[in-house]
């Protein structure tokens, strides 16, 4: 067989980086990565944690009395299972974002659902809740997460907007998630860093006291990514 031309081969390369990172892509699982346009309904979702400075997050969305999603890591929720259990026990709901926030591309099927699979155990046993949705570690995604998904009931979230709250500043994501929010936008925020034990999220932290109300001012109402992916459940 001759070679592939260069440009084949180029749209092969980027139709893949598409498949394993894109928002919207579906390629390698099921995955949502917006609500619906006709309500303005909008969820705040937050991944890495639970960490030291979650209660901050949620006290932010108690004052205001709002719901948010929160992907948490396995081990996170080994290290910290009281935060994890206050995260539910403030109504919020909780998400899979694997055990450990290894990046899942180039890796086996049966690490991909040990990965996901002991997330969810750690979640249900400290929590009580049982999540229904995944978000991917970085957002990647790779061959037999589907399978793995669909076997553990799960479907994959992305996100509409996000905040690149990890290395910028509260006003710099303030900025950008206000510029880009529109209806049934899901916000990805951080309210830890990866596996890190005391990360320093004060920009997250500044971001959130300042979006949610900008936010309701706007008209917007907050819901889980249940309540906004499946609005008659
Ligand atoms: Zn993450």
């Amino acid at each position: 067989m001759p070679p592939a031309s260069a440009p084949a081969a180029l749209a092969a390369a980027s139709w893949l980086a598409w498949a394993v990172r894109g928002r919207s892509a579906s390629i390698f699982g099921r995955s949502r990565w917006r609500g619906p346009r006709t309500r303005p309904a909008i969820a705040l979702t937050y991944d890495d944690g639970p960490s030291e400075s979650t209660p901050a997050i949620l006290d932010i969305l108690a004052r205001h009395r709002i719901p948010a999603t929160f992907f948490q890591c396995g081990a996170n929720v080994d290290r910290l299972p009281a935060v994890a259990r206050q995260v539910a026990a403030a109504g919020h709901e909780i998400g899979n974002h694997s055990y450990s926030h290894p990046l899942l591309c180039f890796r086996s099927r049966e690490f991909i659902y040990d990965e996901l699979r002991r997330a969810q155990e750690s979640i249900v046993t400290h929590t009580g809740a049982v999540p229904a949705w995944f978000r991917a570690p970085f957002g990647v995604r790779w061959f037999g997460l589907d399978a793995v998904q669909r076997r553990g009931g799960l479907t994959g979230v992305m996100w509409t907007v996000i905040g690149y709250d990890w290395s910028r500043t509260a006003d710099a994501v303030v900025d950008r998630v206000a510029r880009r929010v529109s209806n049934g936008a899901i916000i990805c925020l951080h309210d830890g860093r990866e596996l890190r034990a005391n990360p320093d999220i004060a920009p997250t932290v500044e971001a959130v006291r300042r979006l949610v109300p900008m936010l309701l001012d706007r008209g917007y109402t907050f819901e889980t990514v249940s309540r906004l992916l499946c609005p008659t459940t």
